[in-house]
């Protein structure tokens, strides 16, 4: 700025002036400039103004922004750290101070207050710890080259996902996220995963999953063995390759149709193996949904059903067999069962050879259809031939096992085929065995592939099932026709027949004979409890008749009235006996209608009675003289004598037989009357001795007696059993050739009975008769040279069990009997 000066003299003044003037431009100028400046500072100010206006709008705005980042920082979920790296005296970072941090940062670390700190103070041994983490700050801080990464922080046990940049040299900004649950979940489904494909890999299953679109990622490693692909040839649609292209269409459409719907898939189809064989695969495949039920994925399994397949063709095959068998013949059966085997082990050749019990010979059943339609059958059917001379086929025989030649052509020792003979490729050959036996042998050949294990089980079994058909066809066949001949039998038996259920008596069949007999239908018989109908109603003993005989087995009945369906009586015998069928009791009862018989048989012991009755006067008479004769021998000659002693034997021979006949017309009019004294039995047997004598010594026979003199005296009808032994000692004498001897002995049994035995070394009876020798009119016709009425042993029967003893018989044909009675002491 310039000096201001007064104007006082001219030049001077005017100096001054113009010094004024200059002085007043210069003011001017000065005030110019100086108006300038102030103007120039005004703006200046006006500007500084503006820029301090403006820095504090910026300055406002910074402090706004940052209350704003501060609250974003405080708020965010990641944790967020500022620090400043220290470095030690070689550069490498050694510590880092917090300088600011927000609230995550606290809520995800748990660390409180840590602004101002070191990292090592806050949490100690971090270096040793998490040595990584350093370098990662110290590298950022240093090169401010922005990193993120995901670890493991060893201090705080935490995994973290780290973002780290650097804002200033030396500084640097950790923002991390807290990630250990993810990492969990991560690890988690990493071990399931692994846990599903070991399972996966482990399973006989073929396995594989696929994406929501069908594109298969994924198959196991069995997928891989079963099917020999790679895992190229299989990804995404490649498995079509293993599908047999006739079943593939359907397959696809089938998934197609799936993963459109999202529902599952459930199919039975084929697939190839490694061996080029397709096996039968239950096929399942699931979808996996997400949270929100979209598919996310398909898991599917294929699982081999060859060996169920098998199970059920097999099942199959002998359900046919089984429906069929009863109805064919057994020709058709071994042809429809080598048919079954044949088809399913994919032959094209079959037969069946039975072998007979000598092990040795074959003889040739039957072809398969196949085989008869296309193949050779040189072999005439039926022709047997020894196990030697049949071919290699016949090793199973020699080896006892099932055979397979799947290189036929090779054999060594195999015998040249006829002549126009197609070619065998390939056989298998099965015996069929029944315990130690071989029994027959199935053999089928030409299978496209091998033959193996599976189907040597395959012809076993079902050749072992039509075995049993085989075994059944011949027993039925046996039976029909044992059966046929019994049905004859039973149908035109000249005795009534019944048979019974001989648990509960219920009858199961009559014949026409008993029919007719009783005038009753086989409805009203059969089906009902033997004492229900008709005709056995009025029997009381009926039922305990019956269980007598389950007792004994056996029964026989005599005097069993019968009512016929008109009322009339008719008398029966019956004999039953008890035997097994199909392990059940039967009763078998023969009745024979025995009316006239015993009609007959009463009107003879009627005859009997009468004719001994009138005999016996006349005898008396005729004895009576001839035994006085016999008093006065010594008045004749030795011819008279002679002559009188014939009476006298013939006389007592016919006392003898109206002694019989008399007690047996009293036994048959059931009116057998004991008459009990007290007997000296020693003393009666002498006086039986005394008269079979005369017979003993004419047929020079040595008679032997035994008996014991201490006998008590026994209370029983003399006659009665003195006609018993003598009727046994006259058998005796009758059925022992000379020279034998006749053994009479006696003694006590026990204290209550006596026992009196004849014993002769005769004849003998054989077994089957020794029951029927007591009853009546029963004689042998191996005794038909000796006269007799058939009357003796009944009498001796009914003597013994009038006393309320018991006649037994031992005996031995061709050696001798000996017939035992046991008569108590006391009546
Ligand atoms: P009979 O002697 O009149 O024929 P029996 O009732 O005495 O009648 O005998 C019945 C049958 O028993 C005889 O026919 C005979 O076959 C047989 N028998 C009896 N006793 C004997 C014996 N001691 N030795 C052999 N057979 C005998």
């Amino acid at each position: 700025m310039g000096a201001r000066k007064k104007a006082t003299d001219r030049p001077e003044a005017e100096r001054n002036l113009q010094q004024a003037a200059a002085m007043n431009q210069e003011l001017l100028l000065s005030a110019v400039r100086q108006h300038e400046l102030i103007e120039a500072e005004e703006r200046l100010n006006a500007q500084l103004r503006l820029e301090m206006a403006q820095r504090r709008l910026a300055v406002d705005a910074q402090q706004e922004a940052d209350k704003k980042y501060r609250s974003l920082f405080d708020n965010m979920l990641d944790g967020y750290a500022h620090c400043r790296m220290i470095f030690d005296e070689k550069g490498r970072p050694d510590d880092f101070i917090y300088l600011d941090t927000n609230n995550s940062f606290e809520s995800l670390t748990g660390l409180k207050d840590v602004v101002g700190k070191k990292v090592t103070e806050v949490i100690p041994g971090v270096k040793k710890l998490s040595p990584e983490i350093f370098e990662l700050y110290g590298r950022v801080a240093l090169t401010g080259v922005p990193e993120t990464v995901e670890l493991y922080f060893e201090p705080l046990g935490l995994w973290l996902s780290i973002k780290v940049y650097s804002t200033k040299k030396g500084d640097f900004v950790a923002v991390f996220d807290n990630i250990t649950e993810r990492k969990r979940a991560e690890e988690d489904l990493r071990e399931r995963e692994t846990r599903f494909r070991t399972l996966a890999n482990a399973i006989t299953q073929l396995c594989w999953m696929a994406n929501s679109d069908g594109w298969i990622f994924w198959y196991n490693k069995r997928w891989y063995e079963y099917t020999g692909t790679t895992p190229e040839q299989m990804e995404g649609w490649g498995w079509q390759s293993v599908h047999n292209p006739e079943t593939l269409p359907k397959v696809l459409e089938k998934w197609n149709a799936s993963i459109a719907t999202g529902n599952p898939f459930d199919m039975v189809f084929p697939l190839r193996g490694a061996d080029g064989v397709f096996r039968p695969f239950l096929t399942r495949i699931i979808p996996v949904r997400d949270q929100n039920g979209k598919v996310v994925r398909w898991v599917g399994t294929n699982t081999d059903i060859t060996e169920q397949k098998r199970e059920e063709s097999v099942s199959q095959a002998r359900l046919r067999l089984s429906l069929t068998a009863d109805d064919m013949p057994l020709d058709e059966i071994l042809q429809m069962a080598l048919d079954e085997i044949e088809a399913l082990t994919q032959s094209k050749i079959g037969f069946y050879h039975f072998l007979e019990a000598d092990q040795e010979t074959l003889s040739l059943q039957h072809w398969s259809t196949n085989t008869l339609a296309n193949m050779c059958t040189a072999e005439g059917k039926g022709s047997h031939y020894p196990v030697s001379m049949a071919g290699v086929w016949a090793d199973c025989l020699r080896e006892q096992r099932p055979v397979i030649h799947n290189d036929y052509a090779s054999l060594p020792n195999r015998k040249d085929l006829p002549p126009g003979h197609a070619p065998v490729i390939r056989e298998m050959v099965v015996p069929i065995r029944r315990g130690a036996r071989t029994v027959a042998i199935i053999g089928v050949g030409n299978k496209p592939a091998d033959y193996n294990e599976a189907d040597i089980e395959l012809a076993s079994l079902l050749g072992d099932y039509s075995w049993e058909i085989v075994e059944r066809k011949r027993a039925e066949e046996a039976l029909s026709s044992s059966e046929l001949r019994y049905r004859r039998l039973f149908e035109s038996a000249g005795d009534g027949i019944l048979l019974l259920d001989a648990d509960n008596g219920t009858v199961y069949d009559v014949n026409p004979f008993l029919m007719e007999m009783l005038g009753y239908s086989h409805e009203e018989m059969v089906g009902k409890e033997l004492w229900d109908i008709g005709p056995v109603k009025d029997i009381e003993t009926a039922k305990d008749a019956f269980k007598g005989l389950m007792k004994e087995e056996r029964s026989r009945h005599e005097n069993l009235p019968l009512k016929t369906s008109n009322g009339h009586i008719i008398e029966v015998e019956v004999i039953s006996s008890v035997y097994m069928v199909n392990q059940t009791k039967v009763i078998q009862c023969r009745v024979r209608d025995i009316t006239e018989r015993k009609a007959l048989e009463r009107l003879k012991a009627d005859f009997y009675a009468m004719v001994s009755h009138d005999m016996r006067s006349p005898l008396t008479v005729i004895w009576g003289y001839a035994k006085l004769l016999d008093l006065k021998s010594d008045m004749f000659d030795a011819e008279t004598n002679e002559m009188v002693s014939a009476i006298i034997k013939s006389g007592e021979k016919i006392e003898g037989l109206i002694e019989n006949f008399l007690s047996f017309s009293k036994m048959e009019a059931g009116k057998i009357v004991v008459n009990p004294v007290r007997t000296d039995i020693v003393a009666l047997l002498r006086d039986v001795c005394l008269e079979i004598e005369m017979a003993v010594q004419e047929k020079k026979l040595d008679l032997k007696t035994s008996i014991a003199d201490d006998m008590p005296k026994a209370m029983v009808d003399p006659k009665l059993i003195q006609r018993a032994v003598m009727n046994l000692l006259h058998n005796a004498v009758n059925y022992t050739p000379a020279p034998g001897t006749i053994t009479l002995e006696a003694a006590s049994e026990g204290s209550d009975y006596i026992m009196i035995s004849v014993a002769d070394t005769g004849s003998g009876i054989p077994a089957g008769e020794q029951k029927s020798i007591f009853d009546k009119y029963y004689r042998s016709d191996r005794t038909a040279g000796v006269k007799g009425s058939g009357l003796g042993l009944a009498i001796v029967k009914g003597a013994a069990e009038a006393h309320g003893g018991r006649v037994e018989v031992e005996s031995e044909v061709g050696k001798g009997s000996t017939f035992r009675l046991f008569i108590p002491v006391n009546l």
